[in-house]
């Protein structure tokens, strides 16, 4: 039987309408949820991301504003903007945009952002909470991931889940809310010897790596739900014989789909509902720092 496709796009639709509503209650009730985005430096990737992104909240009725930052800024400058945005009680969450230029200290300057206005989950007193089992805001991928699995219809308590790929900011945070979830979990990495004897032992299989193509159906138990996170670009030929490029996941989606349960694409997989999960915490953001604990 073919797999089901878990359609990140579909998926991101309906999300798009809760955060919609949640954020028109809140508002009503507490006044407006604003985001603040910062950009150090004028790198154009950056700056169509913050485009889009300014186009999501307002269309969320979130309010949206951009702090740009010049390349020169040294690391006491930036971490002082940083600390006004922390302290100024009408921004309800910051986003600090990467990459920063080479002389800044990336990890010390997303440390520097108040936990409860962190919507991308990555501060280290973020993770700490997930590690607790008690999060404020998790990283936007892992609840990505969790989302579509749970949209596959899956259950993840007594699961067993195999993640590849262990950063800190995808992999490792995906096994800590499986685990939460009470799954079985096995973390793959580089260093694991049979990866395809781990992955095969897999009910959810969920692959973040950055290599196309690593897992194919060899590594895949018939009837597993298979979330592919990676995003590559790889070099094909255009139709009209020119070079281009084509975005691909880390799973051999041709090959997985026909032995897999469920399966994710690539692209229109786990990336649209990471977007959304940004503004589904920036909402959680905005309501966690009602009730602060810490
Ligand atoms: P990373 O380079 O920080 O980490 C890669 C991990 O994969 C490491 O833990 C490494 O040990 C492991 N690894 C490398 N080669 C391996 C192999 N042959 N077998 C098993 N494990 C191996 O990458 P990252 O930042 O975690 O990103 C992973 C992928 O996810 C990238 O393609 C990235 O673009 C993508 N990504 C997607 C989203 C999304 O929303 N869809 C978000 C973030 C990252």
């Amino acid at each position: 039987m073919a797999a089901m496709i878990l359609d990140g796009r579909a998926a991101a639709a309906e999300v798009r309408n809760e955060i919609s509503r949640s954020v028109a209650q809140f508002t009503t009730a507490h006044g407006p949820i604003r985001l603040c985005s910062v950009l150090v430096g004028t790198d154009a990737a950056g700056l169509l991301y913050a485009d889009s992104q300014h186009q999501r909240c307002l269309q969320a009725g979130i309010q949206h504003e951009r702090v740009q930052l010049p390349e020169s800024i040294d690391q006491a400058g930036l971490l002082a903007e940083i600390d006004r945005l922390n302290d100024d009680p009408g921004i309800t969450g910051i986003m600090l945009h990467m990459p920063l230029p080479s002389h800044l200290d990336e990890a010390v300057a997303q440390y520097r952002i108040d936990p409860y206005k962190d919507v991308e989950g990555v501060n280290p007193a973020n993770i700490g909470w997930l590690f607790y089992g008690e999060p404020i805001i998790a990283p936007c991928t892992a609840l990505a991931v969790i989302e579509l699995v749970r949209r596959s219809g899956h259950t993840l308590r007594g699961a067993e889940a195999v993640v590849v790929g262990q950063s800190r900011i995808v992999g490792r945070p995906i096994s800590m809310i499986l685990s939460m979830e009470m799954a079985t979990v096995t973390a793959c990495h580089i260093a694991t010897r049979d990866l395809a004897a781990h992955t095969r032992q897999a009910d959810i299989l969920v692959v973040a790596v950055g290599k196309p193509h690593l897992v194919g159906a060899e590594h895949v138990k018939p009837g597993a739900v298979v979330v592919d996170v990676g995003i590559n670009k790889v070099a094909v030929t255009g139709t009209d014989g020119r070079p281009a490029h084509r975005t691909v996941g880390d799973v051999d989606f041709d090959a997985v789909a026909p032995v897999a349960g469920a399966i994710t694409p690539v692209p229109g997989g786990v990336g649209p509902l990471t977007v959304m999960m940004l503004l589904r915490n920036t909402v959680e953001a905005a309501r966690k720092q009602l009730e602060r604990r810490v």
